[in-house]
Protein backbone atom coordinates (compact mmCIF):
# COMPACT_ATOMS: atom_id res chain seq x y z
CA UNK A 1 0.00 0.00 0.00
CA UNK A 2 1.36 3.40 -1.18
CA UNK A 3 -0.34 6.75 0.22
CA UNK A 4 0.49 10.14 0.18
CA UNK A 5 -0.40 12.40 3.14
CA UNK A 6 0.96 15.70 2.21
CA UNK A 7 -0.60 16.97 -1.19
CA UNK A 8 -1.17 20.37 -2.08
CA UNK A 9 -3.46 21.64 -4.96
CA UNK A 10 -4.26 25.19 -6.18
CA UNK A 11 -6.53 25.78 -3.29
CA UNK A 12 -3.10 26.52 -2.04
CA UNK A 13 -1.42 29.76 -2.81
CA UNK A 14 1.93 28.73 -4.30
CA UNK A 15 0.46 25.44 -6.47
CA UNK A 16 -1.33 25.85 -9.57
CA UNK A 17 -2.12 22.01 -9.76
CA UNK A 18 -5.72 21.15 -10.12
CA UNK A 19 -7.52 19.01 -7.34
CA UNK A 20 -8.73 16.55 -10.14
CA UNK A 21 -5.33 16.08 -11.72
CA UNK A 22 -3.45 15.17 -8.80
CA UNK A 23 -6.11 12.21 -8.03
CA UNK A 24 -5.97 11.48 -11.72
CA UNK A 25 -2.07 11.10 -11.76
CA UNK A 26 -2.00 9.75 -8.35
CA UNK A 27 -4.19 6.70 -9.54
CA UNK A 28 -1.94 6.32 -12.02
CA UNK A 29 1.21 6.50 -10.28
CA UNK A 30 -0.45 3.63 -8.05
CA UNK A 31 -1.14 5.45 -5.19
CA UNK A 32 -4.13 3.72 -2.88
CA UNK A 33 -4.69 6.82 -0.96
CA UNK A 34 -3.80 10.73 -0.43
CA UNK A 35 -4.61 12.96 2.02
CA UNK A 36 -4.83 16.67 0.51
CA UNK A 37 -3.31 18.93 2.73
CA UNK A 38 -3.66 22.87 1.75
CA UNK A 39 -2.02 25.68 3.07
CA UNK A 40 -3.48 27.81 6.13
CA UNK A 41 -1.53 30.52 6.78
CA UNK A 42 -3.47 32.97 9.19
CA UNK A 43 -1.32 35.89 10.12
CA UNK A 44 0.63 36.17 6.76
CA UNK A 45 -2.83 35.63 4.73
CA UNK A 46 -6.25 35.64 4.68
CA UNK A 47 -9.92 34.00 4.52
CA UNK A 48 -11.36 34.89 1.16
CA UNK A 49 -14.28 36.18 3.03
CA UNK A 50 -11.68 38.75 5.37
CA UNK A 51 -10.49 40.53 1.40
CA UNK A 52 -7.56 40.18 -0.92
CA UNK A 53 -4.24 40.72 0.79
CA UNK A 54 -1.31 41.35 -1.86
CA UNK A 55 2.29 41.90 -0.86
CA UNK A 56 4.77 42.85 -3.35
CA UNK A 57 2.61 41.46 -5.95
CA UNK A 58 1.90 38.32 -4.24
CA UNK A 59 -2.05 37.44 -3.64
CA UNK A 60 -1.78 35.89 0.01
CA UNK A 61 -4.70 33.90 0.40
CA UNK A 62 -5.54 30.61 2.68
CA UNK A 63 -8.01 27.50 1.35
CA UNK A 64 -11.23 28.41 -0.35
CA UNK A 65 -13.04 25.99 2.19
CA UNK A 66 -16.60 26.95 0.71
CA UNK A 67 -14.78 24.79 -2.91
CA UNK A 68 -12.28 22.91 -1.48
CA UNK A 69 -14.36 20.55 0.81
CA UNK A 70 -17.14 20.00 -1.23
CA UNK A 71 -14.83 19.55 -4.21
CA UNK A 72 -13.16 16.70 -2.10
CA UNK A 73 -16.77 14.89 -1.72
CA UNK A 74 -17.13 15.17 -5.29
CA UNK A 75 -13.91 13.47 -6.39
CA UNK A 76 -14.36 10.64 -3.85
CA UNK A 77 -17.50 9.90 -5.48
CA UNK A 78 -16.75 9.96 -8.66
CA UNK A 79 -13.16 7.91 -8.42
CA UNK A 80 -14.25 5.53 -5.37
CA UNK A 81 -12.91 1.97 -5.82
CA UNK A 82 -10.06 3.79 -7.61
CA UNK A 83 -8.35 5.39 -4.93
CA UNK A 84 -9.29 6.85 -1.11
CA UNK A 85 -8.92 10.78 -0.59
CA UNK A 86 -9.17 12.44 3.02
CA UNK A 87 -10.07 15.97 4.11
CA UNK A 88 -6.55 17.52 5.12
CA UNK A 89 -4.91 20.55 6.03
CA UNK A 90 -1.65 22.41 6.79
CA UNK A 91 -2.34 24.74 9.65
CA UNK A 92 1.12 27.32 9.46
CA UNK A 93 0.35 28.11 13.15
CA UNK A 94 2.23 31.04 15.15
CA UNK A 95 1.39 31.56 18.84
CA UNK A 96 -0.82 34.66 17.93
CA UNK A 97 -2.95 32.85 15.49
CA UNK A 98 -3.72 29.75 18.26
CA UNK A 99 -7.65 31.04 18.07
CA UNK A 100 -7.60 31.35 14.69
CA UNK A 101 -6.76 28.13 14.19
CA UNK A 102 -9.28 26.88 17.15
CA UNK A 103 -12.23 28.45 15.02
CA UNK A 104 -11.46 27.16 11.52
CA UNK A 105 -10.98 23.35 12.90
CA UNK A 106 -14.79 23.69 14.43
CA UNK A 107 -16.09 24.76 11.44
CA UNK A 108 -15.24 21.63 9.01
CA UNK A 109 -14.89 18.13 9.86
CA UNK A 110 -11.46 17.35 8.93
CA UNK A 111 -9.65 13.72 8.67
CA UNK A 112 -6.08 15.06 9.42
CA UNK A 113 -3.87 18.35 10.39
CA UNK A 114 -0.34 18.24 9.74
CA UNK A 115 0.63 21.31 12.40
CA UNK A 116 3.64 23.65 11.40
CA UNK A 117 5.40 26.68 11.69
CA UNK A 118 6.12 28.55 8.63
CA UNK A 119 6.50 31.99 10.17
CA UNK A 120 7.41 33.56 13.50
CA UNK A 121 6.14 36.86 13.96
CA UNK A 122 4.38 36.97 10.82
CA UNK A 123 8.01 36.63 9.30
CA UNK A 124 8.46 34.07 6.78
CA UNK A 125 11.65 31.56 6.83
CA UNK A 126 11.56 31.17 3.17
CA UNK A 127 12.29 34.46 2.74
CA UNK A 128 14.71 35.26 5.45
CA UNK A 129 12.56 38.03 7.23
CA UNK A 130 12.33 35.78 10.23
CA UNK A 131 16.71 35.10 10.48
CA UNK A 132 17.49 38.33 9.64
CA UNK A 133 19.50 40.33 12.45
CA UNK A 134 19.73 37.02 14.72
CA UNK A 135 22.15 34.80 15.65
CA UNK A 136 21.77 31.15 14.33
CA UNK A 137 21.15 29.83 17.98
CA UNK A 138 18.45 32.58 18.40
CA UNK A 139 16.91 32.22 15.26
CA UNK A 140 16.88 28.25 15.80
CA UNK A 141 15.34 28.48 19.67
CA UNK A 142 12.97 30.69 18.67
CA UNK A 143 11.60 28.44 15.65
CA UNK A 144 11.62 25.38 18.47
CA UNK A 145 10.04 27.47 21.74
CA UNK A 146 7.45 28.82 19.13
CA UNK A 147 6.72 24.96 17.85
CA UNK A 148 6.75 24.09 21.71
CA UNK A 149 4.13 27.15 22.53
CA UNK A 150 1.63 25.80 19.87
CA UNK A 151 1.55 22.34 21.00
CA UNK A 152 1.51 23.20 24.56
CA UNK A 153 -1.81 25.68 23.33
CA UNK A 154 -3.17 23.99 20.11
CA UNK A 155 -4.63 20.20 20.43
CA UNK A 156 -6.59 20.11 17.42
CA UNK A 157 -3.59 18.60 15.19
CA UNK A 158 -2.61 14.87 13.74
CA UNK A 159 1.30 15.09 13.30
CA UNK A 160 3.90 17.48 13.57
CA UNK A 161 5.13 19.14 9.90
CA UNK A 162 8.96 18.74 8.40
CA UNK A 163 9.59 19.68 12.60
CA UNK A 164 13.02 20.98 11.19
CA UNK A 165 12.02 22.65 8.45
CA UNK A 166 14.02 25.61 9.31
CA UNK A 167 17.40 23.86 8.36
CA UNK A 168 16.01 24.33 4.28
CA UNK A 169 16.70 28.32 4.54
CA UNK A 170 19.53 28.51 6.98
CA UNK A 171 22.37 29.87 5.37
CA UNK A 172 25.19 28.95 7.79
CA UNK A 173 24.26 25.25 7.71
CA UNK A 174 22.32 23.14 10.39
CA UNK A 175 22.80 24.06 13.74
CA UNK A 176 23.94 21.01 15.57
CA UNK A 177 21.03 18.67 17.27
CA UNK A 178 22.41 18.36 20.88
CA UNK A 179 22.45 22.44 21.11
CA UNK A 180 18.43 21.71 19.93
CA UNK A 181 17.63 18.66 21.58
CA UNK A 182 16.17 18.99 25.14
CA UNK A 183 13.65 21.98 23.45
CA UNK A 184 13.00 19.17 20.93
CA UNK A 185 12.68 16.36 23.58
CA UNK A 186 9.93 18.55 25.01
CA UNK A 187 8.11 19.30 22.14
CA UNK A 188 7.67 15.80 21.60
CA UNK A 189 7.18 14.69 25.14
CA UNK A 190 3.90 16.98 24.84
CA UNK A 191 2.89 15.20 21.09
CA UNK A 192 3.22 12.08 22.10
CA UNK A 193 1.46 12.46 25.62
CA UNK A 194 -1.46 13.92 23.54
CA UNK A 195 -1.28 10.85 21.21
CA UNK A 196 -0.17 12.90 18.42
CA UNK A 197 2.25 11.79 15.88
CA UNK A 198 5.51 12.55 13.30
CA UNK A 199 5.70 13.61 9.72
CA UNK A 200 8.43 12.15 7.63
CA UNK A 201 8.29 14.92 4.93
CA UNK A 202 9.95 13.10 1.91
CA UNK A 203 10.55 16.87 0.14
CA UNK A 204 14.19 16.54 1.61
CA UNK A 205 15.60 14.90 -1.33
CA UNK A 206 14.24 16.89 -3.85
CA UNK A 207 15.36 19.86 -2.27
CA UNK A 208 19.03 18.01 -1.65
CA UNK A 209 19.29 18.15 1.82
CA UNK A 210 22.02 16.12 3.79
CA UNK A 211 19.38 14.39 5.92
CA UNK A 212 16.28 13.34 6.12
CA UNK A 213 13.25 15.70 7.29
CA UNK A 214 13.17 15.63 10.16
CA UNK A 215 16.38 14.50 10.89
CA UNK A 216 17.27 10.78 12.11
CA UNK A 217 18.33 12.24 15.27
CA UNK A 218 14.57 13.57 15.86
CA UNK A 219 13.45 10.69 14.47
CA UNK A 220 15.04 8.33 16.61
CA UNK A 221 14.54 10.49 20.04
CA UNK A 222 10.65 10.36 18.96
CA UNK A 223 10.59 7.01 18.97
CA UNK A 224 13.04 6.71 22.22
CA UNK A 225 10.32 8.93 23.74
CA UNK A 226 7.53 6.42 22.72
CA UNK A 227 6.11 8.18 19.65
CA UNK A 228 4.62 5.50 17.21
CA UNK A 229 2.49 7.62 14.52
CA UNK A 230 4.31 8.25 11.53
CA UNK A 231 3.11 9.62 8.83
CA UNK A 232 4.36 9.97 5.36
CA UNK A 233 3.84 12.89 3.16
CA UNK A 234 5.69 14.18 -0.25
CA UNK A 235 4.71 17.83 0.24
CA UNK A 236 3.34 18.28 -3.80
CA UNK A 237 2.94 21.13 -5.57
CA UNK A 238 3.34 20.09 -8.47
CA UNK A 239 3.54 16.72 -10.71
CA UNK A 240 6.52 15.75 -10.08
CA UNK A 241 6.46 15.69 -6.89
CA UNK A 242 3.23 13.65 -6.00
CA UNK A 243 4.25 10.56 -4.23
CA UNK A 244 7.65 11.15 -4.78
CA UNK A 245 10.55 9.26 -2.52
CA UNK A 246 7.31 7.28 -0.17
CA UNK A 247 8.39 4.38 -0.74
CA UNK A 248 12.22 5.09 0.36
CA UNK A 249 10.65 6.21 3.44
CA UNK A 250 8.90 3.12 4.48
CA UNK A 251 12.42 1.40 4.16
CA UNK A 252 14.29 4.23 5.83
CA UNK A 253 11.54 4.69 8.68
CA UNK A 254 11.81 0.47 8.74
CA UNK A 255 15.61 0.61 8.59
CA UNK A 256 15.22 3.40 12.32
CA UNK A 257 13.03 0.62 13.18
CA UNK A 258 9.61 1.55 13.29
CA UNK A 259 7.43 -1.27 13.08
CA UNK A 260 4.03 0.77 11.21
CA UNK A 261 3.37 3.88 9.00
CA UNK A 262 -0.32 5.29 9.90
CA UNK A 263 -3.45 6.93 7.70
CA UNK A 264 -6.06 9.19 9.01
CA UNK A 265 -9.96 8.78 9.02
CA UNK A 266 -11.70 11.61 11.25
CA UNK A 267 -8.51 13.05 12.76
CA UNK A 268 -7.92 8.77 14.51
CA UNK A 269 -4.70 7.01 13.73
CA UNK A 270 -4.97 4.15 11.49
CA UNK A 271 -2.22 1.86 11.88
CA UNK A 272 -0.22 -0.21 9.22
CA UNK A 273 2.34 -2.53 8.46
CA UNK A 274 5.44 -1.05 7.04
ZN1 LIG B 1 4.77 23.21 5.25
ZN1 LIG C 1 3.16 21.58 2.79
Amino acid sequence: MLVDYHVHTSFSDDSDYPMEEVVKDAIALGLSEICFTDHVDYGVKRDLDDGPLIVDGRFLANVDYERYFPLIEELKRKYAGEITLKRGLEFGIQRHTVSDFEKLFCKYPLDFVILSVHQVDDKEFFLGDYQKGKSQKEYNEGYYKEILYAVQHYKNYAVLGHLDHLVRYDQLGVYPFIKLKDLIAEILKVAIKDGKGLELNTSSIRYGLKDSTPSKDILMLYKDLGGTIITLGSDSHKKEHLGAHIKAGMTYLKELGFKEYCTFDKMQPIFHRL
